[in-house]
């Protein structure tokens, strides 16, 4: 395998990605093996395969499974499902079978929040999981049939377009964008895509055009363009279908950007929950190169870039573009200090553009149709469309595109939401907006998304969000830093005192404390957004967080009668919960 990589240990993460696919785990011989072959200490190695949830030091089942623990998954009756399969499979959660057959656990979003409730098995997406796919999978896996023999209704993943615009609309033939690049000169292409206004849909929405220029104007001349793939967002799913549908056009925006930039090199970071979309890209570039699209001197122009894929492990943190950045260099995705930023020192030192999937789709529209094509839409500040990804509660769950500016009541009409009580756009760490803020914009201007836009009616209750929410932010934190390694394990513990009804009036007094110590503590956007659905929601519903509370002014968040009873017993007393009795504000005892 390593042989395979050229041993370069850049190739880390893609090398371990095979031997756990191979052994099912990744055996102290095989480190010790890569240690010497790429030169890395074994420490290091074990330091990666420990940062990634895909990557495991003992062995999982031959058929690992791992269900989507998702808000929307939850929303779509996972948990019973979950309890329904670990039965049927006599597995625990977390553990491997006796047999050592199959092994069961969570996952956080599988990016399959329109198809839900989702999965994996070693790695490809299980949609629409309901009680007979679950026992048709259970006799599979019983069974020890291949997974290639598996029926494909399993594996079905729907592109679900429900509402096309610019992008989405746009047909543009193969070797298009380029041919008008070259045609028009490369420097004013890039004033036509300045001229657009297009600004990035990661979410953060910095100007591409600028962007692109500081690159191309850095004096290092190796220069990379890397397509962030690793939309791990709860809620997103459209790059999913942007890359099964419209990859050529991402590619073909991918070697404009080096056309422009002086880039040889370029890398599509998927992520790991996309494994089934890699052989038809990689088919896609391998169709590239043979009409001189990729490789050497395209289309007579001297242009030489390629383009390959990478694929992640399960971190959702790699989808901030430093640690992205440090996962393609085969390390553990901990995001860097900033600046210097990747535009002057990216990938290996090396001055490197990074855009979203969706960035890479609208430059190359641009670069065939011109920026009028596309600042002719949107707002003032935001020009061009948006691409959503709508799950949750609606009919019609799937892709939306919307001119920047659409109010979300005109979305909630469109996929057939009713009886909404709010919806939280952006994912876990956007925004929360009520019903009573539905004539709000999309735009960079008002409401900015990376494109997750996830519905809640009045039959659920917003807590349940939060908690969830909680749990996925301490979870995926990468523990670099100490606010927001420590924060969000607080408060994920705060959130769950609260909801199962521990907490009392100084619990929500501390528990926004710690809020604004994660937010404005952390080192990088993780712990800096993650209280956002504690925040957003306590500032609507602050009853809804009363209505949990205990009467008393302080519960302890552990089992302090259990932990006092030893001492009762010693001092002969009979008097459990005696310090729960509260006192009033002049100190006697109600
Ligand atoms: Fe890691 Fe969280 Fe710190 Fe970001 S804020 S570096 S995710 S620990």
């Amino acid at each position: 395998i390593a042989e395979n990589s050229h041993y370069q240990a850049t190739h880390l993460l893609q090398i371990l990605r095979q031997i756990q696919s191979r052994y099912h785990y990744i055996p102290e011989a095989a480190i010790e093996q890569l240690s010497g072959l790429l030169n890395i200490p074994r420490t290091q190695i074990i330091g990666v395969v420990e940062f990634y949830s895909f990557f495991h030091l003992a062995p999982r089942g031959q058929y690992e499974l791992l269900i989507s623990d998702s808000i929307t998954d939850h929303m779509l009756g996972k948990k019973d499902l979950f309890d329904y399969l670990a039965k049927k499979l006599d597995v625990a959660v977390g553990e491997v079978r006796e047999d050592g057959v199959v092994s069961l656990d969570n996952t956080s979003c599988t990016g399959m929040c329109d198809q839900g409730p989702a999965g994996l098995v070693n790695g490809l997406a299980l949609t629409r999981l309901d009680q007979s796919g679950i026992d048709k999978i259970a006799e599979l896996i019983n069974q020890q049939k291949p997974l290639d023999e598996w029926p494909e209704e399993l594996f079905q993943v729907d592109d679900n377009i429900y509402k096309s615009g610019l992008l989405l609309n746009q047909q543009i033939e193969q070797g298009a964008a380029l041919r008008s690049a070259f045609k028009r000169g490369i420097k004013e292409t890039l004033k036509e895509i300045d001229y657009s206004g297009l600004r990035g849909r990661g979410g953060a929405g910095f100007k591409t055009a600028i962007k692109w220029q500081f690159c191309s104007e850095e004096q290092q001349t190796e220069r990379y363009v890397v397509c962030n793939a690793d939309e791990g967002e709860p809620g997103t799913f459209k790059d999913r279908v942007l890359l099964n549908a419209y990859a050529d056009q991402v590619f073909e925006g991918m070697t404009v950007c080096a056309a422009i930039i002086g880039a040889k090199q370029g890398f599509l970071y998927l992520r790991g929950e996309y494994l089934h979309l890699y052989d038809k890209l990689q088919s896609i570039l391998e169709q590239r190169r043979q009409n001189s699209l990729l490789g050497n001197n395209i289309l007579d122009t001297g242009l030489d870039f390629d383009i390959e894929i990478c694929l992640g492990a399960g971190a959702y943190i790699c989808g901030e573009e430093s640690a992205l950045i440090e996962s393609l260099e085969g390390k553990a995705g901990i995001p860097r200090n900033r600046p210097p930023y990747p535009v002057t020192q990216g990938y290996l030192g090396k001055p490197t553009v990074v855009n979203n999937v969706e960035t890479f789709l609208a430059a190359a529209g641009i670069a065939v149709n011109g920026s009028d094509w596309f600042a002719n839409i949107g707002t003032e500040k935001s020009k061009g469309t948006k691409i959503l990804s709508i799950s949750g509660d609606c009919a019609r769950p799937g892709i939306y595109e919307y001119p920047f500016g659409t109010t979300i009541q005109t979305i909630l009409n469109d996929c057939g939401a009713d009886d909404v009580l709010g919806v939280q756009v952006g994912g876990p760490s956007g925004t929360f907006i009520s019903n009573q803020e539905f004539d709000r914009k999309l735009a960079f201007e008002d409401l900015a998304t990376g494109g997750s836009f996830i519905i809640f009616n009045s039959s659920r209750n917003i807590l349940d969000m939060v908690h969830n929410f909680a749990h996925f932010f301490a979870h995926e934190s990468c523990g670099f830093c100490t606010p927001c390694r420590v924060g969000t394990s607080l408060l994920q513990k705060q959130i769950d005192k609260i909801v199962e009804g521990h907490g009392s009036a100084g619990d929500v007094v501390a528990l926004e404390e710690l809020c604004q110590l994660v937010k404005n503590y952390s080192h990088c956007g993780l712990g800096q957004t993650a209280a956002n659905p504690i925040l957003t929601t306590l500032e609507r519903y602050p009853d809804l967080y009363q209505s949990r509370l205990k009467e008393i002014s302080f519960e302890p968040g552990f089992d302090l009668d259990g932990a006092l009873e030893t001492a009762r017993r010693m001092a002969n007393r009979n008097d459990a919960g005696a310090h729960l009795a509260q006192t009033d504000a002049s100190g006697s005892r109600p």
